[in-house]
């Protein structure tokens, strides 16, 4: 079993032993894991990138992370997989020799 199967299995399994899969739908765990983007931005805000608290960052990371990991779970995704697939797709939309060194959106370049 992969890494990331085994930290998928240790997030659910946790959510299990609380019995709050009933709580866990798609609409509620996509809001929750915007909250949670938005708490680690808090850690941001008002400061200098290199001045943000970087355990608050791991913490924050870690909740988006979570919830990341709930909503693959929720509908069955494999992590990787579509990790991977999107890679692929934004590797035709930015392809290196137009891409590289760049910031500008896939359709400005
Ligand atoms: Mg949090």
């Amino acid at each position: 079993m992969s890494d990331i199967k085994k930290l998928q299995e240790c997030i659910s399994q946790f959510t299990e032993e609380r019995d709050w899969d009933q709580f866990h739908n798609g609409k509620d765990l996509a809001i929750a894991l915007s909250l949670e983007a938005s708490e680690l931005l808090e850690n941001f805000l008002w400061k200098s990138p290199n001045d943000a608290n970087l355990e608050k960052i791991k913490e924050e990371l870690a909740d988006v992370i979570n919830y990341a990991f709930l909503i693959a779970s929720k509908y069955d995704l494999d992590i990787t997989q579509i990790v991977l697939d999107k890679l692929k797709k934004n590797a035709e939309k930015y392809p290196i020799h137009k891409a590289k060194g760049s910031a500008k959106k896939y359709t400005e370049l």
